[in-house]
């Protein structure tokens, strides 16, 4: 009675393991569509200086627009395309697309800046790096326009990506670690690494009063002589608490969501008219 028990047993196992490959190589084979139909958009969320509101680049966020019309969160598709190893391939995309959408406006601007999500797999090779070196050439940006986020994760085996992170940073990129707080940070490896930006995640800015930890991830990030931005900013008193506190730069509802391109510069355009002493300056 065993025998026939173990082989079905294995069957399911067998008809299990096939739904999941042919689920991932439909998403695969969505995703890859997706890219090629550049069904993928970017929108572009402010990012402020606290003390004076006033704008100083902003952050580039993918978007998957469905054929329905609703848009998928890149928390999802984004890990879809590390495990199934299109992450350069949409990193690519979206660099690309950067410059296609803000040069021009970057050159106007030489103060801005944008940043960019790469993953651990963007820092195996100097591909991307040697890309993005071209397309500011080619349109003109400065190197410290353009700044790229990493999440902790991508700290995890340093050996592998610490030497061209530190390409990234010898050519003037600033890099940004993004989410800090909810990864495997360490603090040991935290000050040898070489980053600029830490981005305070915003499970740590929600709620503040009741966070007990907030204040000392930014006395750690302020010894290390880190620039900081808080994430996830939605009210003024969360606004309030963090500049009382010492923290320079916020992104977040209160300011504005991602917006595509076009509406971004428009919002942007709209807060520097508002602070015209300091635009004075940057011309
Ligand atoms: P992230 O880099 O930490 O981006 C911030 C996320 O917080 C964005 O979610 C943004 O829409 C959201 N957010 C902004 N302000 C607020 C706020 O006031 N309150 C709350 N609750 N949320 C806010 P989004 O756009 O869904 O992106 C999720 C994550 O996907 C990003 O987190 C980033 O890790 C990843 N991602 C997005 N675009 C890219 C990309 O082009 N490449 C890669 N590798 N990852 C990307
Ligand atoms: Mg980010
Ligand atoms: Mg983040
Ligand atoms: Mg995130």
């Amino acid at each position: 009675v065993w025998m026939p028990v173990s082989i079905f047993i294995s069957l399911l196992a067998a008809a299990f393991i096939s739904r999941l490959l042919t689920r991932m190589q439909t998403s695969r084979y969505r995703l890859a569509n997706a890219l090629k139909h550049r069904a993928l958009t970017l929108h572009y969320q402010p990012v402020v200086e606290l003390q004076s509101g006033r704008v100083v680049g902003a952050e580039a966020l993918v978007r998957w627009q469905q054929s329905d019309g609703t848009q998928l969160s890149p928390d999802v598709f984004i890990t879809l395309a590390e495990q199934t190893g299109m992450i350069n391939e949409l990193s690519r995309y979206v660099v690309d697309n950067v410059f296609a959408e803000m040069a021009e406006w970057l050159r106007e601007h030489p103060t801005q800046h944008i940043a960019i999500n790469l993953a651990a797999q963007d820092l195996t090779s100097t591909v991307l790096l040697d890309r993005l070196n071209e397309l500011c050439d080619e349109y003109g940006v400065a190197h410290h326009q353009i700044a790229i986020e990493l999440t902790e994760r991508s700290f995890a085996q340093p050996e592998i990506t610490g030497p061209i992170l530190a390409r990234y940073r010898q050519a003037g990129y600033p890099v940004c670690i993004d989410d800090f707080g909810t990864g495997y940070s360490s603090l040991s490896y935290l000050q040898e690494l070489d980053v600029d930006v830490l981005k305070i995640d915003k499970s740590f800015i929600a709620a503040l009063d009741r966070k007990r930890v907030t204040p000392h991830i930014i006395d750690m990030a302020r010894s290390l002589e880190l620039e900081m931005v808080a994430e996830g900013v939605e009210d003024a008193d969360q606004e309030a608490w963090l500049h009382r506190h010492g923290v320079q730069y916020g992104q977040g509802w209160l300011y504005s969501k991602a917006l595509p391109g076009p509406a971004f510069i428009a919002w942007a355009e709209r807060n520097l008219g508002q602070n015209e002493d300091e635009s004075l300056l940057e011309s």
